[in-house]
């Protein structure tokens, strides 16, 4: 039997990462071990990689050399002491989000608001998350740790590289979802083309949102989200006007219910602030893009009419089990995504960013088993 596996780390910022032989972890209590089929390769990880200890001093990475990739899919293949609801051979998505267990809001069961919360293999968000960060490796080599709190149970037509784009997807579900998201909704998605926002699109059906509005820059990429739901999506080039006049000219002058901003970091905040001023009163927006920095709201029009905006980070492994419900019922049609995957020999081509990029449609899978 093996001891060992193979696996990316990185060794120093900044540096490629290197293939290498190492320890195959054993699950302790409440953990599995799962053989990995995909790693979702988000779009510019490298430059996050090589950034983020100049961004964000306060936010740690784990200790490196380190095992990093967020959103891996795969098999189970050992099961540690405690483990009731899963078994060799069970197909998982591994919600990368992970909690301490003994903060106030964990014992509150509020574990996505942990104070050590840390997206393993890929930073924490507070000095305190090191602790989850070193005990949870990410996804870059033949097998992983994971509690069994962070599985999600894939059904039959959900496939592994799929199922690892489940973050973006998932981030964009919770948001949805916080918003109160349904029939007789209008929804603006700023950035809905991208990575992120084209969640929305897919989830349109799935939560029959009678209206998603979309802007974007790059008009044929629009048109194509279109299709996804063309009774629902109606689309709009930045390039051709501001969002608040285009919104306000489609909803006779009421505004949407939701609005969601999935633009990502280096976006104008005048396109954040357009979108502010595309709610209907009484609207909710939630915030899940990249934009960095302070942006003046109006907040006596918040007050006035009676406007909700907040953050929203990531999804719960229960969220995610929904999601995967929702595929199971053909309400949440993950064809649409165009899978391009790479050996883990690849890793430092893929990770650097791939210039052939279909906007939100394409979707970067390392497959650590070839
Ligand atoms: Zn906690």
């Amino acid at each position: 039997m093996n001891t060992t596996m193979r696996a990316a780390r990185m060794h120093a910022v900044g540096e490629p990462m290197r293939l290498e032989q190492i320890d195959l972890p054993t699950p302790g209590l409440g953990e599995v071990r799962v053989k990995v089929h995909a790693v979702n390769i988000v779009p510019n990880l490298g430059n996050i990689l090589n950034m983020w200890t100049t961004w964000f001093p306060e936010d740690p990475l784990p200790t490196l050399p380190a095992v990093f990739g967020l959103d891996p899919a795969g098999v189970i293949d050992a099961v540690g002491d405690g483990v009731l609801d899963w078994q060799v051979g069970d197909r998982v998505y591994v919600n990368p989000g992970r909690h301490c267990g003994s903060c106030r809001s964990c014992r509150n069961g509020d574990s996505i608001n942990c104070k050590s919360y840390a997206f393993a293999g890929y930073f924490g968000f507070s000095a305190s998350a090191l602790h989850l960060l070193d005990r949870y490796p990410g996804g870059l080599s033949e097998q992983m740790l994971a509690p069994a709190y962070a599985l999600v149970r894939l059904p039959d037509n959900l496939d592994f590289e799929a199922a690892a784009r489940f973050g973006y997807l998932g981030t964009m579900y919770s948001a949805l979802r916080k918003a109160g998201a349904g029939p007789g909704k209008a929804v603006l998605v700023n950035g809905l083309s991208g990575t992120l926002g084209i969640g929305a699109a897919l989830l349109a059906k799935g939560f029959g949102i009678t209206k998603l509005y979309g802007t974007g820059r790059d008009k044929s990429l629009l048109d194509q989200v279109v299709k996804i739901a063309p009774d629902r999506i109606e689309t709009h080039s930045l390039d051709d006007g501001p969002v608040d006049e285009w919104i306000r000219e489609r909803t006779n002058g009421h505004g949407v219910d939701i609005y969601i901003d999935a633009l990502g970091p280096g976006a104008p905040h005048e396109t954040f602030r357009a979108g502010m001023r595309s709610m209907a009163r009484g609207a909710v927006a939630v915030d899940i893009g990249a934009v960095m920095g302070d942006l003046p709201i109006d907040i006596h029009r918040m007050m006035n009419q009676q406007l909700t905006l907040m953050g929203s980070a990531w999804f719960t492994a229960g969220e995610g089990q929904t999601m995967a419900d929702m595929v199971a019922t053909g309400d949440f049609d993950l064809s649409w995504l165009e899978h391009k995957v790479y050996p883990l020999t690849d890793i430092n081509t893929a990770i650097s960013g791939i210039a052939e990029r279909n906007g939100g449609f394409s979707n970067f899978i390392i497959d650590p088993q070839s």
